[in-house]
């Protein structure tokens, strides 16, 4: 069996060389060691690079507003990004006139295995998804029913935790699930870390601290 490394890095080669969706053909995939941890506490999948975010800076959720949002949230749990992975359900940034767009439904079964195969080669007790794309993406590795009316809470979802969350984006934010809110929906992720009595940098009375934070907020 590959080691852990040297399989991730295959993996990120042929999704730099992947040119299946016709319309990302210009795009190139943001997978790498850029994308965190190998040995994450949490995964988080959002639902394509952003153009001001990833697909600039080739590091997930940074470089925009959403990720600027997703700091916020993630120090509110008391994890570091050191604890976590993120990657997408479609790792090309698709855009149309300049602007972010919606994977399309095609693209996101095309990157699929890509997904999958993170999902295999890291095994993170904790899947966290952001937004809707997100968490539908994930029916097609094992089919579940949850919608984003289920955010905020932990399933048992493919021999893990699976919590569905909103997406960080401004356009979230500002209109359908606010700053306060999401902090409250990210909770769930400290207190099932503080059950599975997780060690890293992060003590639990640290989390436990952090919780009472959000509860404040
Ligand atoms: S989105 Fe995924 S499947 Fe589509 S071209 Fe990029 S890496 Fe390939």
């Amino acid at each position: 069996m590959l080691e852990l490394k040297t399989a991730f890095e295959q993996l990120a080669s042929q999704a730099a060389e992947c040119r299946l969706c016709p319309r990302l053909q210009d795009r190139r995939a943001v997978l790498s060691h850029l994308n965190g941890t190998l040995h994450p506490l949490v995964m988080f999948i959002g639902e394509a690079p952003g153009q001001k975010g990833a697909d600039r800076t080739r590091i997930p959720l940074v470089g925009d507003i959403s990720g600027r949002n997703f700091d916020l949230f993630l120090t509110a749990t008391g994890l570091s990004r050191q604890e976590i992975f993120i990657t997408n359900a479609v790792l090309c940034n698709p855009r149309e006139d300049d602007c972010n767009v919606r994977p399309n439904n095609q693209e996101i079964k095309n990157c699929k295995p890509f997904l999958l195969r993170q999902i295999e080669l890291l095994q993170p007790p904790i899947i966290a998804t952001l937004g809707a794309v997100a968490l539908s993406s994930l029916k097609q590795i094992e089919p579940h029913k949850l919608t984003l009316k289920d955010v905020g809470k932990a399933f048992d979802w493919y021999g893990r935790k699976l919590v569905p969350l909103y997406h960080p984006s401004p356009h979230v934010v500002n209109g359908h699930r606010r700053a306060n809110e999401q902090l409250l929906d990210y909770k769930v992720i400290v207190d099932i870390l503080m059950t599975t009595n997780n060690s890293s940098g992060n003590s639990a009375e640290n989390r436990e601290n952090n919780t009472k934070h959000i509860e404040v907020l």
